[in-house]
């Protein structure tokens, strides 16, 4: 994974006021399985993103700031004042950011709860590397233009036609740069892209999904709560298991911290036998094989490589494929030298590159008191289990 130096902002609609739905309040208000549509909302970018700004009506602030001090989510959260429309809110949005030109800002609809993490993710893969990226999904009816008698004038190819949802995403400078011209222009869209393409932006399309519904009309709910219902977290289990063998001339490297010894591990990469039976572990638990499908011994690329390095491409191929990190056990196996003052630097630098917190981490030493491969002290094995929450 490259350093990433720009800031990721979201830009969180919020301002609708729930008139299709006859609620009486705004939807997002609104709640589908036990939380409201604004909490899942907020809470679809938790880890990703670093700051929120929620556009909304005077009349809602106070709801929204008790929402967002509950909402648990680490990333900061600012509110702004929505406009007359959708337009204007998003634009009250972007100048309240504060944003370098080269952040990047995802605009998002509040009403859109179930955007998949995986949706999310490429489309920051794609601003960062195109420069922009749009969630849209095929269309699958056929689509007819129709006069105000309802009559057909004619059908669109289908073939070239997409479903426009959010998040939208663009580098701050020029989605702002394009918001003010077509302020100056008097340009009126529904949607970010329209905005961007009206500057003549190049807009790029990422695959969307057909969870990724806006809650605008009754229905709309229903469909969320047997969505989510459906989707309801799973736990998954996985567990690792590795061995290297100890050889003179090498470095013993552990849960990523080096150990003074006499020996060390053998291996391709820098051999630490605790890091690949959890990175195996994790793998298992996403049904994602084992780390020799993801690094293979046998690649020039991985040769002497940290394992810390590819721990944290692992625990990113994870999370993309819709997983949540819960916890890991890691249990060593050495009969020398003695681990266990290593531990907490240990549990300290994995919790930090999984970017989770040092409870979700457990790392434990035991000797085998004196028998077998360990005991012999030829070789150090590692065993691990690991958790994660099926999103
Ligand atoms: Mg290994």
């Amino acid at each position: 994974m490259t350093a990433m130096k720009e800031r990721v902002h979201v830009v969180l609609a919020a301002g609708g006021a729930g008139s299709r739905m006859g609620a009486g309040q705004n939807k997002i208000f609104l709640e589908a399985g036990g939380k409201s549509i604004l909490l899942r909302s907020m809470q679809l970018f938790e880890g990703i993103i670093d700051r929120m700004v929620i556009v909304c009506r005077p009349e809602d602030e106070q709801q929204i700031r008790r929402i967002v001090s509950m909402s648990g989510v680490s990333y900061q959260v600012s509110l702004a004042r929505g406009g007359e429309s959708r337009q204007h809110s998003v634009l009250n949005g972007l100048k309240s950011l504060g944003a370098d030109p080269d952040d990047i800002v995802l605009v998002h609809d509040a009403a859109r709860c179930l955007t998949p993490v995986n949706v999310i993710l490429d489309i920051l893969e794609s601003c960062r590397s195109k420069g922009s990226g749009v969630a849209a999904v095929p269309a699958v009816n056929t689509m007819k233009y129709a006069d105000s008698d309802m009559y057909v004038l004619h059908t669109a190819d289908r073939s070239d036609l997409y479903e426009i949802q959010t998040p939208q995403g663009f580098r701050f400078a020029q989605l702002y740069d394009s918001y003010i011209k077509a302020e100056k222009d008097g340009f009126v869209a529904t949607d970010d892209a329209s905005v961007a393409e009206h500057a003549g932006v190049r807009v790029l399309l990422v695959r969307g999904s057909k969870k990724n519904i806006k809650v605008t009309e009754k229905e709309d709910l229903v469909m969320i709560n047997a969505l989510l219902q459906q989707d309801t977290p799973s736990f998954r289990i996985g567990m690792g298991y590795d061995v290297h063998r100890l050889t003179e001339g090498r470095k013993l490297i552990l849960c990523g911290i080096e150990i003074p010894h006499t020996l060390g591990l053998l291996g391709h990469s820098d051999a630490d036998v605790a890091l690949h039976a959890l990175m195996d572990a994790m793998f298992g638990a996403a049904a994602l094989g084992d780390i020799g499908r993801h690094f293979p011994d046998t690649s020039d690329e991985y040769k002497g490589i940290s394992s810390v390095l590819l721990l944290k491409e692992a625990i990113r191929k994870v999370r993309k494929a819709g997983y949540e990190f819960v916890n890991a056990d890691i249990t060593i196996a050495a009969q020398k030298p003695r681990i266990s003052p290593y531990i907490p630097e240990m549990v300290r630098k994995v919790s930090e590159t999984l970017s989770c917190d040092t409870s979700q981490v457990n790392i434990k030493a035991t000797t085998t008191e004196r028998l077998g491969f360990e005991g012999r002290e030829e070789g150090i094995s590692a065993q691990a289990v690991c958790s994660l929450l099926k999103l």
